[in-house]
C-alpha cells in the first residue's frame, strides 16, 4: 500500500526511480539490439550521452519544463506578518495530531512537537511521509552548521534536545522549506533558520523512509557477467575501448567508461602516449595511485630471478593481484610500451561469470567455495604480507560479489592432521578445481595481445586475468607498467559517476535486484549453449 502511493506520488524523481539506466541483463541478444539503437561512440553532448545511459526522452523532457516553469514563474511575495497570524490551529485533515499549520500559495506545513509533513499546493498529503524535528533539525546544511570550506558538521548531533522546537514553517515560492527553531544551542540559544531545497525534498520524497546519503549515489549499474562471445559483442558495438584523449579530457565519455569498467570490469584506453607516465596519467583520472611494496607503478617484463612470477616470460594462468595484501587492490592497469616478441597474449575471464555458473550447476561447490577459506601469502625482501579469504564472496542474498583466485599466490592450508580437516580440504580442492575449469573454459576466456600504446584497466576483485608464454630472447621484447587502484578510490569515482548522471537528468540504475538479473543472464547463456550443442550433435 505504502509503495503503491509513493509510485503515485507526483514527484518527478518518484517516476524515475522504477526507470532502469542500466542496460536490462536479458540476453545478449535484447542486450545487442538495445546498444544497437541507444550506443555508439562516446559523444560530449549531455543529450547524447543521456540517451546513451538509457534515459528516456520523456524523462529528460519533464525535467526540461519543470526546469523551465520553475524559471518563469513570478516569485510569491513572502508571507506578511499579517499572514503569519492566520497560523491554522484547527487543520481539517482526518490526521489531527498536527497542532500547527501554515499555509502559503506554495504550499501547507503541518507539524507538532516531533514531527512534520507538508504538502504542495494542489497536492494531496501524503499520510506516509512525515519527518522528526529532530532529524530535519540535524540535516541542516547552512553555513552556520556545515562548515563551508570542509564540508564538514560544524556542531554535534549531541548539542540537539530530543525535541527541538519550531518556531515557525512555511513552504517557500520556490517549493522550499523553511524552517525556523528556537532556543537553538548550536546557534548560541538564538532561533536558527534551516532552508531545504525543493531538489532535496524531492529526493527525500522519492525514496521514502528508505532514504539515507547515498539513497541516489551508492548506486551501481548492473554487473554483466560476460563470456567471450558477449564480451566481444560488446567490443564490437564500440563499448568498452576509450581513447586516451577522451579519458583525459571528455567529461561524458570518461563516465560512459566508467560506466563500461563499472559494468563488465574490463576496458581498454586506446592512442596512449607511449611515456612511463602515461599509466599514471591513466589511473590517477579516477584517483590516487595505490601504493604497494613494488611501488608507485611497476613493470611486468622478463628478468632472472624474478620476485614474482609475473615478471618471468613462463605460462601465467588466471589469476588475481596481491591477494595477501590487505586491502587487496581494486583496479589494475597495465600500458603496453612494448610487445613484439612472439607470444605473451593476455588473457582475461570474469570471476562473477564463473561463481554464477557454478552456483547454477554445482551449488554445493559454489556454497563450499563461499564458506571455506583459503590463505594467500608473500614473504620475500623484508615484505611479510598474509591474508585469508574465501574463493567466491557472496552477498547477503547469496549473489557473487568477488573472488579470489590466485593459485601461485596461494599458501599452505591450515595442518590437516584428521579426517575431517583432509575431507574439508579434498571438499575444497574439489569445488575449486570445478570454478578453475569454468574459469579457463575458452568460452570464457577473452584472449588478446596487446599492442603498444593500450592500456587495459580490470577490476582486480572480480575479474582474472593471464598470460600465455613468451619467447623474449631473439624475437623482440615485452614491457608492460602497472599501477593499481584502490577499490575506496574507484568506489569514489563511481559515485562522482552517478552524482554526474544524475546532474544531467539521465535517469539512476535500480537499487534492487542486480544478483538476479546478473544470475539471469548467466543462467540464459548457458541454456543458449546448451541448444546450440544440441542442434549441433542432431546435425
Ligand atoms: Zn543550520
Amino acid at each position: 500500500m505504502t509503495r503503491a502511493l509513493r509510485a503515485a506520488r507526483p514527484v518527478a524523481l518518484a517516476a524515475s526511480r522504477c526507470t532502469s539506466t542500466v542496460t536490462p541483463i536479458r540476453s545478449l541478444c535484447l542486450l545487442q539490439q538495445r546498444l544497437a539503437t541507444t550506443r555508439t561512440k562516446p559523444v560530449s553532448s549531455p543529450a547524447a550521452l543521456s540517451r546513451q545511459f538509457g534515459t528516456t526522452a520523456a524523462r529528460a523532457q519533464t525535467q526540461d519544463t519543470e526546469t523551465a516553469t520553475e524559471e518563469e514563474e513570478e516569485p510569491d511575495v513572502l508571507p506578511s506578518p499579517k499572514e503569519l497570524a492566520t497560523l491554522d490551529q484547527t487543520p481539517q485533515d482526518p490526521n489531527k495530531r498536527f497542532k500547527y499549520r501554515f499555509r502559503t500559495s506554495a504550499g501547507v506545513v503541518s507539524w507538532d512537537r516531533s514531527y512534520l509533513r507538508f504538502r504542495y499546493a494542489k497536492e494531496l498529503w501524503d499520510d506516509h511521509f512525515t519527518l522528526s524535528t529532530l532529524w530535519l533539525r540535524d540535516a541542516c546544511e547552512c553555513p552556520r552548521c556545515v562548515d563551508r570550506h570542509s564540508g564538514q558538521k560544524t556542531f554535534s548531533t549531541t548539542d540537539l534536545p530530543d525535541v527541538p522546537t519550531i518556531k515557525h514553517a512555511m513552504i517557500r515560492y520556490d517549493k522550499a522549506l523553511e524552517l525556523t527553531f528556537a532556543n537553538d544551542k548550536p546557534s548560541g540559544g538564538g532561533d536558527h533558520t534551516v532552508l531545504y531545497s525543493a531538489k532535496t525534498l524531492a529526493e527525500w520524497r522519492a525514496v521514502g523512509s528508505r532514504w539515507h546519503r547515498f539513497a541516489f549515489t551508492l548506486r551501481k549499474p548492473d554487473i554483466i557477467p560476460w563470456d567471450r562471445a558477449s564480451y566481444e559483442a560488446l567490443l564490437a558495438d564500440g563499448r568498452c575501448r576509450v581513447s586516451y584523449n577522451d579519458w583525459i579530457n571528455n567529461e561524458p565519455a570518461f563516465f560512459d567508461a566508467l560506466r563500461d569498467l563499472s559494468q563488465t570490469g574490463l576496458i581498454f584506453v586506446t592512442d596512449v602516449p607511449q611515456d612511463e607516465k602515461s599509466v599514471e596519467q591513466i589511473a590517477t583520472r579516477i584517483g590516487p595511485l595505490m601504493h604497494t611494496f613494488y611501488g608507485w607503478t611497476w613493470d611486468v617484463r622478463s628478468k632472472p630471478q624474478a620476485e614474482n612470477v609475473a615478471y618471468t616470460n613462463v605460462f601465467l594462468g588466471l589469476h588475481q593481484d596481491l591477494m595477501y595484501h590487505d586491502p587487496i587492490p581494486g583496479l589494475q592497469l597495465l600500458h603496453c610500451l612494448a610487445n613484439d616478441c612472439s607470444g605473451g597474449e593476455s588473457l582475461f575471464s570474469h570471476g562473477l561469470r564463473a561463481a554464477y555458473e557454478l552456483k547454477l550447476t554445482h551449488q554445493k561447490d559454489f556454497d563450499n567455495l563461499c564458506r571455506h577459506k583459503t590463505w594467500f601469502g608473500y614473504r620475500r625482501n623484508g615484505h611479510h604480507h598474509f591474508a585469508r579469504h574465501s574463493t567466491i564472496v557472496a552477498g547477503f542474498s547469496q549473489h557473487p560479489t568477488e573472488v579470489c583466485w590466485a593459485p601461485p599466490f596461494q599458501t599452505t592450508f591450515p595442518l590437516a592432521v584428521d579426517h575431517r580437516q583432509t575431507d574439508n580440504l579434498r571438499r575444497w580442492r574439489d569445488a575449486a578445481q570445478k570454478f578453475q575449469q569454468i574459469a579457463e573454459s575458452e568460452l570464457n576466456t577473452f584472449e588478446l595481445k596487446l599492442k603498444p600504446g593500450e592500456c587495459v584497466i580490470f577490476d582486480n576483485r572480480r575479474v582474472l586475468h593471464g598470460r600465455r608464454e613468451f619467447d623474449a630472447g631473439n624475437t623482440g621484447s615485452r614491457w608492460l607498467k602497472g599501477a593499481y587502484v584502490a577499490k575506496a578510490v574507484y568506489h569514489a569515482a563511481q559515485t562522482r559517476m552517478i552524482e554526474y548522471m544524475q546532474e544531467m537528468g539521465m535517469a539512476l540504475p535500480p537499487t534492487k535486484g542486480s544478483g538476479e538479473r546478473a544470475q539471469k543472464f548467466v543462467e540464459e547463456a548457458l541454456a543458449a549453449r546448451k541448444a546450440a550443442a544440441k542442434k549441433g550433435g542432431g546435425g
